[in-house]
């Protein structure tokens, strides 16, 4: 380790965000020993706009990455979900699950993501808020790390290994060469806080009829997820298959949205911080996610579950997968392992992600959207199999009615084209 100023250090692995997928990946090697170095542009932690739902599968990625339900106990928990549409309402359990609990929770982003630091720095690594990453350092065509601003001049960090996790603009990625496949599907959500007398409901809400000012359905859904601390989280998902995407403003939508749910769940007249939001790059549609040298991780690998847009679950697990491989290369003393991370990708969410790309497709479709909410909002017997669907909890084990479903979309997807 030379360093003019001690500004050059020599890492096994630099990871550029400190998100869940880059703390979750930061952990994962630094549990095993290895020298990880973790950078953030944010002074502070989990300043993204968020809907802050954790489901029952992030509770379970979220254990295996050290965290368990005795740290998560600080946040509201929701044991169930409601469908609505303009007509119907129906609340279910979170589908049972061997590997998931029964209950998810409503997590603040920054202590969520404080959570995940903390258990990055308990196993070893080293964290740097207030400093970004510039551009990639290349040496022979090889990543080495990342030039670097703090508050000071620019430095360089050096390091083995380069773990790309800055989230879904992954400007960090771009430079790299990663692309987002653009016939694929990309969500846009917006999202606001306001203060609520139903803060402490056990349950959290999904509108899934929203429409455009002409009417015209919108495949996506507004939420309603109860914080437990006197305020609820509020917001919009819009998917690109709506026939209206481009037009449509997401501010204005919530706008409209909050208009409508205000007396149905007592918000106040004003949110507690401006409404915020933006992308969110869905289904394994970015990449390359692998380099001979660097990984992608979370949202930077458009990692994203394409039928919610849920992404702290993918985040986490994706960061663990990352970890696994680089930890693996290091013990190996070869970099060859890398290449086997776009695989366990794709045995892991391949096939469900392409079922729900074409479910996205399909649901764009203003009819075949208007009859699945009218479904799915009728009774809990309908709707417990959508919930564990669309939160891909599906079951290897005592296959039902969902997993039979399931199957067919899945043969559907051989003779459907992908774009
Ligand atoms: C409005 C909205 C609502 C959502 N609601 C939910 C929800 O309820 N439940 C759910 O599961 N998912 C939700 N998501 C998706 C979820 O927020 C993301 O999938 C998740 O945050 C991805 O984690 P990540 O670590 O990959 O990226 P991020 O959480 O975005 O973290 C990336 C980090 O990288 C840092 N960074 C970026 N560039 C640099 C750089 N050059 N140098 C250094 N640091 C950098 C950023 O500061 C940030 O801390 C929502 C998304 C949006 C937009």
């Amino acid at each position: 380790m030379t360093a003019p100023g001690d500004r050059l250090v020599d890492y096994d692995a630099l990871v550029v965000g400190a998100g869940p997928a880059g703390s979750a990946t930061a952990a994962a090697l630094a549990r095993q020993g290895h020298r990880v170095i973790v950078i953030d542009r944010d002074d502070v932690p989990g300043t993204k706009p968020c809907g802050e739902l954790v489901t029952p599968r992030a509770v379970a990625a979220l254990g295996h990455c050290g965290i368990d339900e005795s740290a998560l106990s600080r946040f509201h928990r929701v044991s169930h979900i409601r469908l609505t549409t303009a007509t119907r309402s129906t609340s279910t359990r979170w589908p049972s699950h061997d590997d998931h609990p029964g209950h998810g929770y409503v997590a603040a982003r920054s202590e969520l993501d404080e959570l995940l630091v903390a258990e990055a720095v308990a196993r070893g690594a080293t964290v740097l808020r207030g400093h970004e990453a510039t551009a990639p350092i290349v040496d022979r065509g090889f990543v080495r790390g990342a030039h670097v601003i703090g508050s000071g001049d620019p430095f360089e960090i050096r390091a083995r290994f380069t773990v790309v996790a800055d989230g879904a603009n992954s400007r960090f990625g771009r430079a790299l060469g990663t692309y987002r496949e653009p016939t694929w599907p990309l969500a846009v959500a917006h999202r606001a806080i306001f203060p609520s007398a139903l803060h402490d409901a056990a349950e959290a809400e999904l509108v899934i009829d929203l429409s455009d000012r002409s009417g015209t359905p919108i495949s996506g859904f507004g939420w309603l997820f109860p914080r437990g601390d006197g305020t609820v989280n509020v917001g919009v998902m819009i998917m690109s298959t709506s026939p209206s995407f481009r037009v449509i403003n997401p501010a204005h939508l919530l706008d409209a949205f909050v208009a409508d749910q205000r007396t149905r769940w007592h918000l106040a007249d004003e949110p507690i911080e401006p409404a915020a939001g933006g992308r969110i790059p869905l289904g394994n549609s970015v990449g390359p996610i692998a380099g001979p040298t660097y990984l992608v991780v979370g949202d930077a690998a458009g990692a994203a579950n394409p039928l919610t847009g849920a992404g702290i679950e993918y985040a986490v697990e994706t960061g663990m997968l990352a970890g696994g491989v680089l930890a693996e290369a290091l013990r190996s003393d070869s970099a060859t392992a890398l290449q086997r991370y776009p695989q366990l990708l794709a045995d892991r969410y391949g096939s469900y992600y392409q079922v729900g790309r074409l479910l996205d497709r399909a649901l764009g479709r203003p009819a075949v959207g208007r009859r699945v909410a009218a479904f799915a909002s009728s009774r809990p017997a309908f709707a417990g199999p959508v919930v564990r669907l669309a939160g891909n909890q599906l079951r290897s084990r005592y296959p039902g009615a969902t997993e039979f479903a399931y199957r067919i979309a899945r043969a559907c997807t051989l003779v459907a084209p992908d774009h």
